[in-house]
This record gives C-alpha cells, structure tokens and sequence, in this order.
C-alpha cells in the first residue's frame, strides 16, 4: 500500500473517551451481525441505536469505533443513525416525571433533588436496515 492511501491506523487515539466507545461498539456490532446473519442478509445499510443522554457515551466517538470496527463486515459503510433519549426523573412529591440532563436533577415544580432515574441510561439498538 502506498503511503497516504487507505485508512489512517492512528486515527482512533486521538479521541478521548475511545475505548470505552469501541468496546461497546464491539458489543453492538456483535447483534448487528449476529440479526444479520439471522435475517439471511447480506449487507447492513442502517443502524438504529437509541442512546441515553447520561449513558456516558460520546456520539462522534461511537462513529468513529463504528467505522473501524465494521471495516470488512457486512456492515461496513452502514448508517450509524443514533436517536439521543434525554434524562427522565420521577418526583415522589408531585408524582410526576421530569427531564433533565444531569445525573443529580431538581424537580422543576418543588425543587427537590430526585434520585430516582426513570430513563437516560439506555444504550439500545432498536432496528436495522438490511438486504
Ligand atoms: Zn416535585
């Protein structure tokens, strides 16, 4: 290979937080594979993921984990479509739920501090496009 074709192997250690991405990421490749295998398809066009605002997950690094880890799969060059899930807490005073995008949140009504954290952890995928 020549210098300055293909892909830069140094790309991914410029990014902080990347580990913790691609590790995931693995994960996630691992469904996507493993539903597209089962679905008899042979390439993947698009991936669904919804993801909590407090998963502690950076978007652009997943993209940058999704792209170097699907490199010679079926799902190379795939959509990486991320749906962000904003925080919800429950308030025990005034029953009801609130957002919010801090760990600790205060309800907006009687200012209590909630602890109760009812979504915005989540890291799921939700559907694939697949042929
Ligand atoms: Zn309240």
């Amino acid at each position: 290979m020549e210098p300055g074709s293909g892909r830069l192997p140094g790309r991914l250690v410029v990014f902080g937080g990347t580990m913790h991405e691609l590790s995931i990421m693995q994960s996630v490749l691992d469904q996507v594979l493993e539903k597209a295998r089962q679905a008899g398809a042979s390439r993947v066009h698009a991936i669904r993921l919804r993801i909590g605002v407090l998963s502690g997950v950076v978007p652009d690094a997943l993209q940058f984990a999704f792209e170097a880890l699907a490199d010679g799969t079926p799902a190379q060059g795939a959509q990486l479509l991320i749906e962000d899930v904003p925080a919800r807490f429950w308030c025990a005073t005034c029953r009801h739920e609130f957002e919010a995008t801090r760990m600790f949140a205060e309800c907006p009504d009687c200012h209590r501090p909630s602890m109760e954290l009812r979504a915005g952890r989540e890291m799921e995928l939700t559907s694939l496009e697949v042929d």
